[in-house]
């Protein structure tokens, strides 16, 4: 195996790793394409670490230089990997509509605005309604497609649209708890907060500090898994037909 894969998260800490490789350049570019897995610690495998915005190293680099892969180790069919990959990829899109997490983050918001005062103010609370109205709404999709899946329908077709709906949410929840905190959304430094320079926190809460580094981080949400843009494209595709 020969090339490169950007974005690997936390690849780094990883012992195995499943790519798409292609094996055949005959047919349609989906065809062609095959699931192996691969040991990380094959000769030829390089990981390179990527700092992002928030400082941390979430992601990586992975190069792939004549690897040699155990023909065992091919998953499926060859040349049938976009198929089983592209099942996964439903699971993973609706995975990332993270409604349970949008409840949490939501009641976390309410008691940031509240603590430093921005709940009175109806504007903002209006944002908050809307924000909640939401996360109930998606609540509601995204257990309509699991019941479907129960009962043997597929229904993953809507993952693409479950994802673009969570992600637009997780990033909308980042932004109003930093409007919300106002300076005290600045990223946790530690050295920096032991040396007294940062002050104190929303609601005296050392763990509503970093919402700076949270709202860079939520930036990856409309672009994994699949970009929103090219989501909507499948919706349209699938759905709206
Ligand atoms: C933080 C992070 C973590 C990730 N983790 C992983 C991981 O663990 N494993 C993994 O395999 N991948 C991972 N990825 C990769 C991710 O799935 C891709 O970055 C994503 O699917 C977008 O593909 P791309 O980067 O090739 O962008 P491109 O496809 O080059 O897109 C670039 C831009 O063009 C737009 N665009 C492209 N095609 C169209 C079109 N047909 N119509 C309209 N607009 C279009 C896109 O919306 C985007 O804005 C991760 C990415 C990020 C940012």
């Amino acid at each position: 195996v020969n090339g490169q894969k950007t974005w690997t998260t936390l690849g780094q800490y990883g012992e195995w790793i499943f790519c798409l490789v292609r094996t055949s350049n005959e047919g349609k570019p989906q065809t062609g394409i095959s699931f192996l897995l691969i040991d990380m610690k094959s000769k030829g495998v390089t990981v390179r670490p990527i700092k992002l915005l928030d400082g941390e190293c979430e992601v990586n680099e992975v190069f792939f230089d004549n690897v040699e892969v155990p023909a065992e180790n091919l998953i499926g069919e060859e040349n049938k990997g976009w198929t089983y990959a592209k099942h996964l990829l439903s699971h993973e899109r609706t995975n990332i509509a993270d409604v349970n997490r949008a409840k949490r983050e939501l009641e976390r918001l309410k008691r940031i605005a509240k603590a430093e005062g921005v709940y009175d103010d109806v504007r903002f609370r209006d944002e908050i309604a809307k924000l909640e109205v939401d996360v109930v709404a998606l609540e509601m999709l995204v257990l309509r497609v699991l019941s479907a899946e129960k009962s043997g329908k597929n229904s993953l077709d809507i993952a693409g649209l479950l994802k673009i709906r969570g992600s637009e949410i997780q990033q909308r929840y980042s932004e109003l708890m930093m409007l919300a905190a106002g300076p005290y959304a600045l990223p946790l430094i530690r050295e920096a907060m032991e040396a007294g320079w940062q002050g104190d926190f929303p609601g005296g809460v050392l763990a509503n500090a970093p919402l700076a580094s949270t709202y860079f981080n939520m930036r990856k949400t409309t672009i994994y898994g699949g970009s929103n843009e090219v989501q909507r494209n499948i919706v349209a595709q699938t759905i709206l037909g």
